[in-house]
């Protein structure tokens, strides 16, 4: 088969807003740098624009990553695509979760990590011997990353197009939290990419703001501190303007790898605290304990290194009452938090929690783009699903009222000096702004 060129798209979700899509498309940008060179290789990003699917022919290899979420959006355009002619490759989350689904519209279906089995994939596609299914769950090292190519660069302009670069340093979580999918799609071993590696990539995307995919990276404070620190000297040495990243409670117990982190320019921490009901605690992981004043002394912690905190709660677990919706909103109207996260738990496709419930016959037949963290999937355990629904509303509501998001960027903007205040404004509002957002998305449908 001669290669025409191949395609790289990411369905539909978040749109423009504000004239730029809010994240760049990280993972296609990896893959399409491991398309040879003689190739052409484009990205369609249906939140950038609409692409025009009629253009597609037999000789076009067509590559969609989707997460859950978005994977109706997938089927659509893979229909679209293969109508046309072309080939459809599916990969990326929801792929890997649940393969026998993607297996009904795609004509190849990768699961687990792309950047070893995508290149075989291409080199098939020319051979005709192509496979139903390539699959990649050794979790390699990172060290020989392919690095994002010059060609790839020039054709996302991310820094005029996105608001966040998105980036990868380490990869991997060994906590197995009951509700989250990061083990089946990071896997179970944190892997480490080279610090060299990690600014060669930031100076040449030439990017001053970021926002860290990776599923736990403060976890690396207690099991590879010297690589911490090795990353957080590297960092302190470049321009950037800040950046951010998902972690949880034990950073707060290394004090001087926070005054690292702070002056290697990470602003913000997303902290996964999940619950403020000690019941739950069986079901994260062992990573918090639900107790409102260990998350209190975090939170003062973190703030004395210079660092803002984005609190990130779940709930609908099965010890959660209605009480605890007003139990969370004393603790966050009382709580220091830079800005808070808002979910409803989420049964995705292989995690534990979704077996129980199917054991249990407490799922809801609902589209999986319901799966977006503010819909209620399942039926809860001691609260009606009704009860659910309204008690998150009500909840989200109170905490994404514009004089709470006011209030809390405000006091956020305080904990800066005055001539570094209006830098750090979009960051201060933003972050609620776009959490208002995502839980808005559920009038949508
Ligand atoms: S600690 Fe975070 S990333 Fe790790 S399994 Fe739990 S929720 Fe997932």
């Amino acid at each position: 088969m001669n290669i025409r060129r191949v395609v790289l798209i990411r369905p539909f979700r978040d749109g423009r807003v504000w004239g730029r899509v809010p994240g760049s498309p990280y993972t296609l940008m990896r893959l399409a740098s491991l398309v040879p060179a003689d190739i052409p290789v484009e990205i369609w990003d249906e939140n950038v624009g609409k692409p025009d699917y009629s253009t597609l022919g037999p000789e076009d290899l067509v590559g969609i990553s989707s997460m859950t979420l978005t994977i109706e959006r997938a089927e659509e355009i893979a229909r679209l695509a293969r109508r046309q002619g072309a080939t459809v490759v599916v990969g990326g989350v929801h792929a890997t979760l649940s393969p026998e689904h993607v297996a009904t519209f795609a004509d190849v279906v990768v699961i687990g990590e792309g950047y070893n089995t995508w290149p075989q994939i291409i080199e098939d596609f020319a051979n005709d011997t192509l496979k139903p299914m390539y699959v990649d769950e050794e979790w390699k090292t990172l060290d020989d990353l392919a690095p994002i190519s010059q060609r790839v660069l020039d054709m996302v302009q991310e820094n005029r197009r996105y608001w966040t670069p998105y980036l990868e340093i380490t990869r991997g979580c060994p906590r197995n939290c009951t509700f989250c999918t990061a083990i089946r799609v990071s896997g179970r071993v944190m892997r480490l990419r080279p610090v060299e590696q990690v600014v060669e990539e930031i100076q040449r995307r030439r990017i001053k703001r970021f926002f860290l995919t990776d599923d736990n990276f403060g976890l690396n404070f207690r099991i590879a501190p010297e690589y911490c620190e090795e990353l957080f000297r590297a960092l302190a040495k470049l321009p950037l303007h800040g950046w951010t990243c998902q972690s949880e409670l034990i950073v707060a117990d290394y004090p001087d790898l926070l005054k690292l982190a702070r002056e290697a320019h990470l602003d913000k921490f997303f902290i996964g605290f999940e619950s403020v009901n000690p019941g739950n605690r069986r079901e994260l992981g062992g990573k918090s304990r639900g107790q409102a004043e260990q998350i209190r002394e975090v939170v003062r912690k973190i703030h004395a290194a210079g660092i803002s905190v984005v609190g990130l709660f779940v709930l609908g677990f099965d010890h959660d009452t209605v009480e605890t919706f007003h139990a969370m909103w004393d603790f966050i109207r009382t709580s220091e938090l830079d800005s808070v996260s808002i979910t409803v738990l989420t049964p995705f496709p292989s995690t534990p929690f979704r077996t129980l419930l199917e054991q249990e016959g407490r799922l809801l037949d609902v589209p999986w783009r319901y799966y977006d963290t503010a819909h209620v999937t399942f039926i809860p355990k001691q609260m009606t699903v009704e009860e659910l629904r309204q008690a998150y509303d009500w909840l989200c509501r109170r905490v994404y009222s514009p004089s709470q998001i006011a209030r809390r960027g405000l006091r956020s903007l305080r904990r800066h000096p005055i001539t570094r205040a209006y830098k750090k404004a979009f960051g201060a509002f933003s972050t609620d702004y776009g959490y208002r957002r995502a839980y808005s998305w559920r009038y949508a449908y």
